[in-house]
């Protein structure tokens, strides 16, 4: 599947102002068998809730690092009954783990930055991930970090996960979306959130690289809060950083 002759720039322009569910209900529709919603966050729930009112089949998949919060795995599991969906969990490689662990500690990131362990939890598992898939639906907001994601695309060719033989295209179809809009949206619709949001968590990553922000600080703040505050990205959508 795919979009013929019409150009990822053109629909991106063309999808630009669009509600994010006919975004994504056009990539569902175009890569249909070749696409996966990442589910990790209150948006990536939200378009699992829109996927599931658009009907059909749709593929969800996530990573877990093996340092998420308990009430991460909860949600995961929350949103596998509520909408009655498989999620499939993708797992660091063991002996890679075990290596970083024994060579630094469980705490490397702190000291070195937090590359390295991301590469191993949660970079190497997503880019398994993607191997079979033509294209990949993120929550990518331009509010949620103005460093990195401002100019993030409802659609673009992945600048990370494409190869010379293998365009992946990569889905934001929230990315016009405000985080009130998505609060309102989960609210509106009772949609599955994890409950560390009522406790001061916005963004929220793996446990020891997440805290809580104050009133007025940004979301993107409360991650990796000891590192350069333009760097704030996993590796995941680390194209955003080098634009
Ligand atoms: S967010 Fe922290 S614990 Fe999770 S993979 Fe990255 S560095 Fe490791």
């Amino acid at each position: 599947m795919g979009l013929g002759t019409i150009t990822i720039p053109e629909v991106a322009i063309s999808f630009a102002e669009r509600h994010p569910s006919e975004i994504l209900q056009f990539a569902l529709e175009n890569y249909e068998g070749g696409i996966a919603i990442s589910f990790s966050g209150a948006e990536d729930v939200v378009l699992v809730d829109m996927a599931a009112k658009i009907g059909g089949k749709f593929s969800v998949f996530s990573l877990d690092t093996g340092r998420l919060h308990p009430e991460t795995y909860q949600l995961i599991d929350k949103v596998r009954e509520h909408y009655g969906i498989p999620i499939e969990i993708y797992f660091p490689q063991a002996s890679a783990v075990e290596n970083l662990v024994k060579a630094k500690g469980l705490y490397s990131f702190y000291k070195d930055g937090h590359k390295e362990c991301c590469g191993v939890r949660k970079v190497e598992p997503l880019r398994r991930a993607l191997k079979p898939l033509d294209a990949w639906v993120t929550g990518q907001r331009h509010d949620q970090s103005p460093s990195t994601r401002a100019k993030v695309a409802v659609v673009e060719i992945d600048p990370v996960f494409s190869s010379p033989d293998h365009e992946l295209i990569k889905f934001n179809p929230l990315a016009n979306w405000t985080s009130r809009q998505v609060w309102n949206y989960i609210r509106e619709n009772d949609v599955p959130y994890n409950p560390l949001h009522e406790q001061g968590f916005i963004s929220i990553g793996c446990e020891p690289c997440t805290r809580r922000v104050l009133p007025g600080q940004h979301e993107r703040e409360g991650r990796w809060w000891w590192e350069d505050q333009t760097k704030k990205e996993c590796g995941l959508h680390s194209g955003n950083v080098e634009r």
